[in-house]
């Protein structure tokens, strides 16, 4: 299939899109005997740009295969320091094509190309070589024991940290390429082999990054990609016995399938799901806030991230202030491709996707909402939506308790502390949270009170390689990021040992 051609992506992104696209399964990219296709378009003007192969229930288990070759053959017997060796050409290879990544990222997605380079792109080198730092510094411990029997024996133990076997992977399409990499560095590092299945929207970036893992040499078998839709190549590799461990980010209705399908075979998991996270703004916040609130925490990357702030929490004292000031600045935000420098929000996935965010505005007016931004007119080419804000909402409307992943915002009033921790706690989500007030000790005894696996004072949507990352409530079951995701690839043996 030809790609279209975009005068702003390079003649090597061109090339690429070009080309045939196939899974890649023990070490080579395979034209499989799939019956069946599916194509990925720009978002930013609906066109295809590419189409590859819906991977079934036989290509998955030829992955499953090669991953479990790779575990107990030659990856088993590379040296730590080796591995971090290999996570490292893997960074500085990433860091050679990061232009050509960040165009795919952005043509794909729909995302700033900007973005693709400066956060994902570069944030895919970060995780790859703080990961590589830990591939040579796992380790156990050694135990005091009480042990009575035979009487008088002596016994030594300790645990051994081994890696938890052939891992599966399903990525979500907001950030296709890190995403993946949050969970391929650690898996790599740990000793573990991966299968990983991107988002049907969004393979493009991850099939370019695996020419990559190709080029350093990482050994057959030990990364895979298959492609597909969720029902068909994301389900078979839920349900493969071959699979020790799953890692799955997307919403939360699909992640409670993921971890009944593990619990059924005690496959161990581990889930980054969806959110609806408050940011609660006190009346003594830093007043010039608006933009970096608007901008960072509530439309950056055009609201399709998991913590994005969807829920604007506002002292009563200062609301329509605060309110006027953040809908000025949402109503700035000016819209554009990806390719476009200076468009600070860009379109949304897909028509589909569209279609259930603006689903999701027209109930908001018909519950009662009055939109206070996003009323202007958006371009007719691509899948824009203008970011929004409503006021005037009840606390039992769609908009106040359920996910949209997009630009859309919903603002609150509340009294006190009290009433604003009530009110942010009032979800079966907890994934984030953000707290704006220039007052130490209510900065601190909120985000205690705050039932959420992050929580932000005065910034919002920012993210640290050594910080620990996961969701409570409905928003997830562990943690990915820092030394806290290593336990997500490590079992944890112990052996005994009677000396005397
Ligand atoms: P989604 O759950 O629809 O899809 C995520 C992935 O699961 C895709 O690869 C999809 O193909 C696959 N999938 C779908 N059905 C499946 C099935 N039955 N079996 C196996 N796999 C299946 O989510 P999405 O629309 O791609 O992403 C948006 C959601 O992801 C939002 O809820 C968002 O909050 C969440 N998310 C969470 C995080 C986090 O770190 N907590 C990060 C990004 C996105």
């Amino acid at each position: 299939m030809s790609a279209q051609p975009d005068s702003a992506v390079g003649n090597a992104t061109l090339a690429f899109l070009a080309e045939p696209h196939n899974a890649y399964i023990g070490g080579k990219f395979t034209a499989t005997s799939t019956a069946d296709y599916f194509t990925v378009e720009d978002p930013s003007n609906g066109r295809i740009i590419a189409q590859l192969p819906e991977c079934d229930a036989t290509i998955v288990d030829a992955a499953v295969t090669a991953a479990r070759r790779a575990l107990e053959g030659p990856w088993a017997r590379i040296r730590p320091a080796d591995r971090e060796k290999m996570l490292l050409d893997l960074a500085a290879a990433v860091e050679r094509d990061a232009d050509l990544l960040a165009e795919v990222v952005s043509l794909e997605s729909g995302k700033s190309v900007t973005v693709a380079r400066n956060v994902e792109i570069a944030g895919c080198i970060d995780w790859l070589r703080y990961y590589a730092g830990w591939a040579t510094k796992i380790e156990g411990s050694t135990l005091a024991t009480s042990i009575p029997v035979p009487p008088g024996s002596r016994h030594f133990a300790m645990t051994v940290r081994e890696p938890v076997g052939v891992v599966g992977a399903i990525v979500p399409w907001n950030f296709p390429l890190l995403i993946a990499v949050w969970k391929l560095a650690p898996a790599l590092a740990c000793g573990c082999t991966i299968i990983i299945k991107p988002a049907e929207e969004t393979p493009l970036s991850l099939l370019r990054f695996a020419r990559l893992v190709d080029e350093i040499g990482i050994p057959s078998g030990v990364v895979n990609i298959v492609t597909g839709r969720g029902g068909t190549t994301g389900s078979a590799l839920v349900n493969h016995p071959g699979i020790d461990k799953l890692t799955f980010t997307g919403s939360t209705e699909v992640g409670k399938l993921v971890g009944h399908a593990a619990v059924d075979r005690m496959a161990r998991f581990t889930l980054e799901l969806g959110g609806k996270s408050p940011m609660i703004v006190f009346a003594d916040a830093d007043e010039n806030s608006a933009p970096l609130m608007a901008g960072l925490g509530m439309f950056f990357n055009s609201g399709q991230v998991c913590t994005s702030a969807s829920r604007l929490l506002i002292e009563r004292s200062v609301f329509e202030r605060t309110l006027g000031s953040i809908a000025a600045v949402t109503d700035a935000l000016t819209l554009g491709s990806g390719r476009e420098a200076s468009a600070q929000v860009q379109p949304l996935l897909s028509g589909r996707h569209r279609e259930r965010v603006t689903n999701f505005i027209d109930r908001a007016v018909r519950d009662g909402g009055v939109r206070v931004a996003g009323t202007r007119p958006v371009p007719d080419e691509g899948f824009y939506v203008a970011p929004t804000i409503f006021r005037g909402l009840a606390p039992e409307a769609e908009l106040v308790r359920e996910e949209v992943f997009g630009p859309v915002v919903v603002a609150i009033p509340f009294d006190d502390a009290d009433e604003a921790i009530r009110l942010a706690n009032d979800t079966r989500y907890g994934l984030a949270a953000s707290v704006w007030t220039n007052d130490l000790s209510r900065a601190l005894s909120v985000s205690t009170a705050l039932k959420a696996g992050t929580v932000w004072i005065n910034t919002h949507n920012t993210l640290d390689v050594n910080v620990p990352f996961g969701g409570y409530k409905q928003s997830g079951i562990g943690k990915e990021h820092g030394r806290a995701a290593l336990d997500a690839y490590l079992e944890n043996k112990t052996i005994i040992m009677r000396y005397t």
